[in-house]
């Protein structure tokens, strides 16, 4: 163990089996969640040892055991399952791709950046971001007569934990505080507050979680409405949901945000009705990356999961196929080219049937499907591939974004 500076210590722990980088890269992103102590933890090229940076005051023991414990979890995932590409476009402009796209926004004031996984935009940033949206909400119009909705931003907890979102991504999860209903403890917080410098949160006990949660998948809040309905024919919903992800420090512009917007369909039916969706939803995103003229593929997936679930989950995720994952190349910070998770086809089987009680033919639970598509990426994904030079975008889309 080697002290480097005053503010963080560095060690090293051997990992109990080598990992390829597929698996290194998850450890880096979910090390964020280790320890309040440790910085982050980066596996080396060899995918043989991680190295901790834990941060100044940390009990060196105590989180090395911790961090010891999360990379035996890690280790134990499965990865380099065989990635079968359903769907592909190509893009036609041929400049390219534009490096520092989140930076260049910023510069030009389309973007505000709040720094903590939040983004306000305008101009042409706004322009293409609702009219991606525009267009997928009509192309579902189109081609599965979507009927339109809206769900609330916040979610309760008993909701989420119906839809096995605690099991799958505790980690991700924000719940709603608010000041205790106490006269003496609003006042506290009143005084405290009316002659500070900055936002003084109210202490630990004067804050209570009645269970509102913030959104963290857009589907979720159509479940509970569908109660009780029956879905022998089959229906498909579409809307604009906002999505909450705790991300801790993996925030990073565009390309990872806390707070976003998510076009969504549901379709509810039969087995027969669900997959037949799914299929015909594969032309349609090809139609959409094509309008706004972008390389774009669809592929095989699986959700990076919470450590503790994640073995598990990804091989039945993987071998039944039940997501896909729709994949934009766009640039790393470093330049690097990196294939950017825009969106997901997802089958659910009766899962969401059974827990929240909607039917098909013979009173059976129904079964469910979504896509969904993170608009905010969609906008990032576009700005890398055409860059700033408006000739090169398609007429049909410049004409719009950049009047
Ligand atoms: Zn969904």
């Amino acid at each position: 163990m080697n002290q480097h500076n005053h503010d963080f210590n560095e060690f090293v722990i051997d990992l109990i089996r080598e990992v390829d980088r597929e698996v290194a890269g998850d450890i880096e992103k979910e090390s964020v969640f280790v320890s309040p102590f440790i910085e982050r933890i980066y596996v080396d090229a060899n995918g043989r040892q991680a190295r901790v940076i834990a941060r100044n005051g940390a009990d060196l023991v105590e989180i090395q055991a911790k961090a010891k414990r999360f990379l035996d979890v890690m280790v134990k995932q499965v990865s380099g399952f065989e990635i079968k590409v359903f769907a592909e476009t190509k893009r036609r402009d041929i400049g390219p791709y534009h490096m520092g796209v989140n930076d260049e926004l910023v510069k030009r004031g389309w973007m505000y950046d709040y720094g903590k996984g939040q983004v306000a935009y305008s101009g042409p940033v706004l322009k293409l971001a609702q009219l991606i949206n525009d267009k997928a909400g009509e192309l579902y119009h189109a081609a599965f007569n979507a009927k339109d909705s809206h769900y609330p931003a916040m979610i309760d907890a008993d909701t989420l934990h119906k839809c096995g979102y605690f099991d799958s991504h505790p980690n991700a999860v924000t719940f709603m505080g608010n000041v205790v209903e106490d006269f003496d403890a609003i006042e506290e917080f009143r005084r405290a507050n009316s002659c500070s410098e900055g936002a003084l949160m109210p202490p630990q006990e004067h804050i209570h979680m009645d269970g509102m949660c913030l959104n963290p998948a857009a589907c979720f809040p159509c479940y509970p409405t569908l109660k009780g309905q029956d879905f022998s024919k089959g229906q498909c919903y579409t809307w604009l949901g906002r999505v909450f992800r705790y991300e801790s420090r993996n925030i990073n512009g565009l390309d990872r945000l806390y707070e976003f917007n998510v076009r969504e369909l549901v379709f509810v039916g039969d087995e027969a009705y669900v997959r037949s969706i799914r299929t015909k939803a594969l032309p349609v995103v090809e139609k959409l990356a094509s309008f706004i003229d972008i390389d774009c593929q669809v592929q095989t997936a699986t959700d990076p999961f919470f450590a503790t679930v994640s073995a598990a989950k990804k091989f039945w995720q993987a071998s039944q196929e039940v997501k896909n994952e729709i994949k934009i190349p766009a640039l790393g910070n470093d330049g690097s080219r990196k294939m950017l998770a825009c969106g997901s086809i997802n089958l659910h089987g009766n899962f969401f049937g059974k827990r929240f009680g909607f039917t098909s033919a013979n009173g059976e639970p129904a079964q469910t499907g979504c896509v969904g598509l993170g608009i905010e990426r969609w906008v990032l994904a576009a700005f890398t591939q055409h860059g700033f030079e408006e000739k090169r975008w398609p007429e049909a889309v410049r004409n719009i974004i950049f009047k």
